[in-house]
């Protein structure tokens, strides 16, 4: 149905080959990351050979072909596991064979989703946070909503990449080859037989890339690679890392991602009725198909009516509300990487005063946010606070509109259920909610049996998961610490130390300073009292800091800086390397979710609605989503005013934030009737799933896309 089936087909039968008979279905459901989200597939990966599983970062492709035949034997002569396969073989055919989400968007004219980074599961390491972590939400939602839909990206060679903190607590960066030829995903082929080429003009050579295919259950995504020989060495750097620091390689990566998304769904026959540009990332795309409409329309179709039909096609999702995130460049920057893109217009003056706030201000550098704004038909923000700033923020875009008709709209962000839910939370909900309850997790209704379900059902659920939680700690922070250098007795804290009772605060994000981690350690005397005492609290911390983001890096510093304090070490851990597995675990076992952006920077967040699917509490600033998501009985609020004095912002912050720790949060905890369960808690978990579980789905989320964005006015 999508170019690269029979590719697929190939590299399913090849790797069959290998497994015996009644393992064979296993080929299949390998090369289709829906695996990841249904109930059994990574479980069943696991049993096959855990260790091994682990070993190769979940990636089911690497775990058939390197474990040892024994184990497939022995997998293969069990028969209720050889059940189990076929169970789950017949599921991903069944969820493939359903009838497409009848809309404005068809199998024939699909929406393409164009973004810089997906976040589809750990072992696809092409994403660094939560825009490519949205990303990988909407195509599996998409896919499950049956509705028709491509992703367009880029292969990175090296992906993000990983952190390591060294004895002072400063971070350190290294890369890890990604390796596609061992990713459950094909290089995609035309008729010849030979890899569809794509050519992009970049700087004053040309750049060739090459097209995978990695199945996200029914959505393709299709990633392009310019690491190949025929390639300069700039080149083949271009899709080398996620967020290049070189400001020219990342030019040269929008060009790939935009110009070369657009040539390469041309050359794989998939013409889409959308082009959804999430972030303004991809948008050179608009040049490409400008150039297209040019050539099949009339001779002397006038510039405004190609424009109109470009704008037709591409709408634009903004997730970036401070100027400094939405990057611009210099004009001799541009016209050096993008001088011939900018030709395709036909006048590189006007190429340039399509990406200015202010086309006449010859000076003025230029962006892609500003650029995706005018060539789209339509754009929103990701909550309904980030709509108002959005607005506020490009109204200069707009000089004959007020803040307030500034045509920026908002879908508030959703994550995908069956993506961040596991464990106790999960089994109790499939109990309670009801046959297929994850396809209508966009309505309150399907939450409503939450209020029935008995508290000590709710807390064994809640403890089981933090006990996981408290494992991993134990488990990851003792190997931190040996790897850091720390003297053994410190390393070993960490296991002895932490309690699986004990009530768990976690803070896991992108380190970037609007962030705020440091609030954490503004007020040292008050945090080290929060972890002592007869109701002590423990911390999980975890998150990367942009490698070139000294300040970013200096906060990990200054928190690192308590860690010789008394009771630190065995009730504080700071786990290196964040991405999706550990965000997983971080979300479903903490108690209390931390989250204290400056305000208005925060456009959405996400990680407090995965935390709320596993009864999880959220302590934050009221911005970003949860400005709209607090009701005053859900979780605990910060007050998200704006002080242009950040030192005193962060002062008043941070004692609101301990006042709620100390004064509310950790007696509530405490609060135990005869059977040791704290209802008040456990009401407040109530109150949280049935408010934010159906809000914040990625189901409402992508339903909204369908029936509000993608359709023409
Ligand atoms: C969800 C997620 C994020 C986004 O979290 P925020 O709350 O938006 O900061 C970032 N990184 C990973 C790995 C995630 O899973």
């Amino acid at each position: 149905m999508f170019a690269g089936d029979h590719d697929i087909d190939r590299a399913v039968a090849e790797l069959a080959r290998l497994l015996p008979d009644t393992l064979k279905p296993l080929a299949r459901v390998a090369y289709d990351y829906r695996w990841s989200w249904s109930a059994d597939g990574p479980a069943l990966f696991k049993d096959v050979d855990a260790e091994r599983w682990a070993r190769t970062g979940r990636n089911p492709r690497r775990l058939l072909t390197e474990v040892h035949p024994s184990a497939l034997q022995s997998a293969a002569d069990d028969s209720p596991f050889v059940a189990r396969v076929h169970r789950l073989s017949q599921e991903l055919a069944q969820d493939r064979a359903r009838p497409s989400f009848s809309g404005v968007v068809t199998q024939e004219r699909p929406v393409a989703f164009c973004c810089s980074e997906f976040g589809v599961h750990g072992s696809l390491p092409i994403y660094s946070g939560g825009l490519g972590v949205l990303a990988g939400d909407i195509l599996k939602e998409a896919s499950d909503l049956a509705l028709p839909m491509v992703g367009v990206g880029l292969m990175y060679r090296t992906g993000y990449f990983h952190q390591r903190i060294d004895v002072t607590g400063y971070q350190h960066e290294y890369w890890l080859d990604a390796d596609p030829e061992r990713l459950p995903c094909v290089k995609v082929t035309g008729a010849d037989g030979r890899p569809v080429a794509v050519h992009i003009p970049i700087n004053d050579e040309g750049v060739v890339a090459h097209v995978w295919r990695v199945d996200v259950g029914r959505v393709p995504l299709y990633l392009l690679d310019t690491d190949l020989p025929e390639n300069s060495p700039v080149g083949r750097w271009v899709t080398s890392r996620v967020y290049e620091s070189n400001r020219a390689i990342r030019l040269a990566q929008y060009a790939v991602l935009g110009v070369g998304g657009v040539r390469a769904l041309h050359a794989l026959g998939i013409t889409p009725a959308v082009y959804h540009l999430n972030e303004g990332h991809p948008v050179l795309g608009v040049f490409e198909l400008l150039s297209q409409i040019r050539a099949q329309s009339q001779p002397g179709i006038t510039d405004e009516d190609a424009w109109r039909q470009v704008r037709e096609q591409v709408v634009f999702t903004t997730h970036t509300p401070v100027p400094a995130g939405n990057e611009t460049y210099q004009r001799h920057e541009v016209l050096q990487m993008l001088g011939r893109i900018a030709d395709l217009v036909g006048d590189r003056e006007r190429f340039l005063s399509l990406g200015r706030i202010d086309p006449q201000w010859l000076d003025q550098p230029m962006g892609m946010s500003a650029l995706a704004l005018r060539s789209s038909r339509h754009a929103n923000a990701v909550s309904r606070r980030h709509g108002e700033v959005a607005r506020a923020m490009w109204q200069p875009l707009f000089p004959d509109k007020a803040v307030k008709d500034v045509p920026i709209t908002h879908v508030t962000n959703g994550v995908h259920i069956p993506t961040w839910l596991h464990g106790p939370m999960r089994t109790l909900l499939d109990q309670h909610l009801g046959e297929g309850w994850l396809r209508r997790a966009d309505q309150a209704a399907t939450w409503a049996p939450v209020a029935d379900i008995p508290a000590s059902q709710l807390w064994a659920a809640r403890c089981a998961a933090r006990r996981a939680l408290v494992e991993l700690v134990a488990r990851r922070g003792a190997g931190d610490r040996l790897r850091r250098g720390d003297p053994l007795d410190y390393a070993e804290a960490v296991g002895s130390g932490f309690d699986p009772d004990r009530l768990t605060i976690g803070f896991a994000r992108r380190i970037a300073t609007y962030k705020r981690l440091h609030l954490v350690a503004l007020l040292p005397d008050r945090a080290l009292a929060l972890l002592s005492g007869d109701h002590p609290v423990q911390f999980v911390f975890a998150g990367k800091a942009h490698p070139d983001d000294t300040a970013a890096k200096e906060v990990v510093r200054q928190v690192f800086s308590l860690k010789r304090a008394p009771g630190v070490a065995g009730r504080a851990a700071f786990l290196e390397d964040y991405d999706i597995p550990l965000a997983g675990h971080l979300v479903a076992g903490c108690d209390v979710w931390v989250n204290v952006p400056r305000p208005p920077n925060e456009a959405s967040g996400t990680s407090g609605m995965k935390s709320c699917l596993g009864g999880g509490l959220q302590l934050s600033v009221l911005d970003g989503w949860w400005s709209e998501a607090f009701d005053g009985s859900n979780g605990w609020a910060i007050n998200g005013d704006v002080d242009t004095d950040h030192d005193a912002q962060d002062q008043r912050d941070a004692r609101d934030m301990f006042n709620l720790l100390e004064h509310e949060v950790v007696p509530m905890f405490h609060d135990r009737d005869a059977d040791g369960i704290p209802q008040r808690w456990v009401a407040m978990m109530r109150r949280s799933l049935m408010t934010n579980g159906p809000r914040f789905s990625a189901t409402r989320m992508v339903v909204e896309y369908a029936s509000r964005v993608y359709p023409r006015a």
